[in-house]
């Protein structure tokens, strides 16, 4: 061959080479996913994750290879509360502590939930606390206090969602009904059962279909805590939220709530902590799994906030055992929280943010 041949064949091989990686990167760095699931470990620092990798090695969270952190102070307070810092992450917009998807002036902030829907997609969420608690309420609601929650059922009930998995069953039934935690007639279960399969019962939500779906626990307004070995675990109402929502093929949006790693913060209970983490580590595995096999999911994994001030001093990361820890407070703290990624896109939730940049992001690749 001639030198000059050689060279031209250099060129165009070069050219070739860079092509591909020009397409290759583009795939995963700005990549518009078809699908987007945000998993939110309510209170979930970075003690907290490690109390999970303490008794569990691997976690599915170390199957990520993206992360960063996130501040997340809300427009009044130092230390956010989970209305404040799930309308940052639901709709790209700060504001005071207690109020659901608006400005503290009033001013309705769209939900990356009510996007989904506009371009034709499903939107479900999953909780393991109240579906009408301030963290799943932040994508399906909008009010002025996380407090009007008998409200924030009727606007659920009005919504166009797809699955809508959790409890909080007390504000979906009329005050006539013993264990309502409503103070009028309105029945926005009703509502839901006109339009949607409505599970009341573990066996029910066995037996629901893959199509539109809601289920929350009849007679109580709690979802029983991972430890009580309940027969519906948080990775189950995720794997059906996925044959649900999976139907459309134009994609969907899905929240899962790991709701009570909050509540063994504000309990200051390791063990309660460690449960509810391992328990929504395995919704991660679920999801994961989903989002490996379809490769045009963006998964996303972050917190709302720290719950506790939670720090660990002594234990064996071998033997699966922590020994010494503590916690500042009963409330919540202002550290920064984890943010893992996966699929398309995912390059652009790592490094240090605010939370509001998750927020902004995702609805970006949904312009
Ligand atoms: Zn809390």
């Amino acid at each position: 061959m001639r030198k000059k041949d050689i060279s031209q064949l250099a060129i165009i091989g070069a050219l070739i080479l860079l092509v591909i990686l020009l397409l290759v990167t583009r795939d995963t760095v700005n990549k518009q996913p078809r699908n987007i699931i945000l998993m939110i470990g309510d209170g979930m620092g970075v003690a907290q994750v490690t109390t999970g990798r303490i008794y569990r090695h691997p976690m599915h969270l170390e199957r990520f290879n993206t992360m960063g952190l996130i501040t997340t102070y809300s427009t009044n307070r130092f230390t956010t509360d989970s209305a404040a810092s799930g309308t940052a992450l639901a709709t790209g917009y700060k504001t005071d502590n207690g109020v659901i998807s608006m400005s503290p002036q009033g001013e309705v902030y769209p939900t990356i939930a009510e996007r989904a829907k506009k371009l034709g997609k499903s939107a479900g969420v999953v909780a393991t606390t109240g579906i009408t608690h301030a963290t799943p309420a932040v994508f399906i609601s909008h009010v002025k206090s996380r407090r009007m929650q008998d409200v924030i059922a009727e606007q659920i009930a009005d919504g166009p969602w797809d699955v809508l998995f959790g409890a909080g069953w007390g504000y979906f039934v009329p005050q006539s009904v013993e264990g309502s935690l409503r103070t009028d007639d309105k029945s926005p279960l009703d509502i839901l059962k006109s339009k949607m399969q409505v599970a009341l019962t573990p066996e029910e939500f066995k037996a629901l279909e893959d199509k539109r779906a809601a289920a929350m626990l009849e007679r109580t307004n709690y979802f029983p805590k991972a430890s009580d070995n309940f027969e519906i675990t948080l990775e189950m109402m995720t794997r059906k939220a996925l044959d649900i929502l999976s139907n459309n093929n134009k994609g969907f949006f899905l929240m899962v709530e790991g709701s009570q790693i909050d509540w063994g913060g504000h309990d200051n209970d390791m063990e309660y902590i460690r449960d509810e983490i391992l328990a929504f580590d395995d919704a991660v595995g679920a999801v994961l799994d989903f989002a490996k096999e379809d490769k045009n999911t963006l998964v996303i994994v972050t917190a709302d906030h720290e719950t506790g001030g939670m720090t660990l001093l002594s234990g064996d990361f071998e033997k699966h055992e922590l020994v010494g820890y503590d916690f500042a407070i009963k409330g919540h703290s202002g550290v920064m929280v984890p943010v893992f990624s996966f699929g398309p896109s995912a390059a652009l939730f790592g490094g240090m943010q605010d939370n509001t940049d998750i927020g902004k992001k995702m609805l970006r690749l949904w312009d």
